[in-house]
């Protein structure tokens, strides 16, 4: 069979310059985009690099040994990070995620996270801060990560078969160090802890039940991820997504089930508790999630902003171009021009390729890469 070939367009040199606004408005704490959606949620990615190659999301034979990762100038620096974030949390954001790459690898990650718990939201409040991690750091981590004020994370975990989990991070990395990673994690309160798995038809989907029967009554919460069609590099193919419905309906099999209400505006997962003995939801039993990004398209209340490692601003996963900016920043501009150029993009968005994507089929091929811009 000839070796697939996987164009990697390079689009993170390209950015939009930002525009200030000639009026410049005081933030309101209340931002909102052409479609009222307001800015609540920013995720920032921290590190273009990963010790796992996820073939759905750095596939070694485009992420190989000598790919152009970032140069350290590059990279947004904690100060620059925490004067964004802090502009951001005027605009109305309360939660940030920090993401990647694998974000516990870059240095000294907690010394950020005591600069970004320091920051408020427009209510006065710290912001809700978490991070997304293939979990292989948290045995070290976690403890330092929890006392600079992290209060929780995700751990993404595609499987309890070691020998399926070592093929699908392709860095022969064994499970039981991420089961490790999230005692860890647990023990050190950064719960209630998250753990996300891609489900890909035909690669892992054997694995469902046994992740949920693990989790089951754990206090973690499951949450299982329709394969997206993020970035070029991974081959994505509709015949290898896994419906969230055939999900449900494989639990539901095992496990008596009912639905539970969404815990927030914007929020991604459909929640599903597993109900006791009197037919009804038991909290002691937990809950799962399932994120339908392809089968179900939840743009219509999307109030997450993305800030690449070198400080692109995207408005969409799906985007093929970010906002630079880094570029402002660096130019000397003041908060309030900063922030104006914030409000000026945000409202300007219109953003919703899972709603299009049917449409787009095909005629949408410079996406940013995953890695790049985080989850
Ligand atoms: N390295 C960290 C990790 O894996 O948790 C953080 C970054 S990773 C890009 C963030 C999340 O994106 C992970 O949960 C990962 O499973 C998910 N992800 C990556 N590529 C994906 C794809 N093609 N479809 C669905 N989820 C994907
Ligand atoms: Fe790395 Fe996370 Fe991507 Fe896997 S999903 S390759 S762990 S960045
Ligand atoms: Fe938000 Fe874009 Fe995803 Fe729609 S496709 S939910 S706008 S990130």
């Amino acid at each position: 069979m000839p070796e697939r070939v996987i164009p990697l367009v390079d689009i993170r040199s390209s950015g939009r310059p930002l525009a200030v606004p000639e009026q410049l408005r005081a933030p309101t704490g209340v931002l909102t985009d052409r479609r009222r959606r307001p800015l609540r949620d920013l995720r920032i990615s921290v590190t273009d690099r990963c010790n796992f190659r996820c073939s759905y999301c750095m596939p070694k034979e485009v992420f190989g040994p000598d790919h152009p990762y970032l140069p350290h100038a590059s990279l947004l620096s904690f100060e620059e990070i925490t004067r964004l974030a802090r502009l951001f949390l005027a605009h109305g954001v309360r939660k940030i995620r920090l993401t990647g790459g694998e974000p516990l690898l870059r240095k000294n990650i907690e010394v950020l996270v005591a600069q970004l718990a320091r920051l408020r939201t427009v209510d006065g409040l710290p912001p809700d801060i978490t991070l997304t991690t293939n979990g292989s750091l948290l045995v070290r981590k976690a403890r330092q990560l929890r006392e600079a004020g992290l209060q929780r994370v995700t751990v993404s975990l595609d499987g309890l078969d070691d020998t399926v989990f070592r093929r699908m991070n392709d860095v022969d990395f064994p499970v039981a160090d991420v089961l490790a990673g999230i005692a860890a994690a647990q023990a050190a309160g950064l719960g209630p802890i998250k753990v996300n798995m891609v489900v890909k038809r035909g690669t892992n989907e054997q694995e469902i039940l046994p992740m949920a029967r693990h989790f089951r009554g754990s206090g973690v919460v499951l949450r299982f991820i329709e394969y997206m069609d993020v970035g070029v590099t991974n081959g994505w193919r509709m015949d290898e997504v896994l419906p969230s419905a055939e999900v449900v309906r494989l639990l539901q099999s095992a496990w008596p089930m009912v639905p539970l209400e969404a815990s927030a505006a914007g929020e991604t997962a459909q929640r599903w508790g597993y109900a006791g003995a009197d037919g009804r939801f038991d909290p002691r039993l937990g809950e799962i999630g399932v994120i339908s990004s392809v089968t179900q398209a939840f743009c219509s209340d999307c109030n997450r902003a993305r800030l690449s490692t070198e400080g692109k601003l995207f408005l969409c996963l799906f985007a093929s171009e970010g906002h630079d900016l880094r570029a402002l920043l660096r130019s000397g501009a003041s908060d309030a021009e900063l922030s104006g150029a914030l409000a000026k993009v945000w409202g300007e968005r219109e953003d919703r390729y899972s709603e299009l994507r049917g449409s787009l089929q095909g005629r949408s091929t410079a996406r940013v890469e995953m890695s790049y811009i985080g989850g």
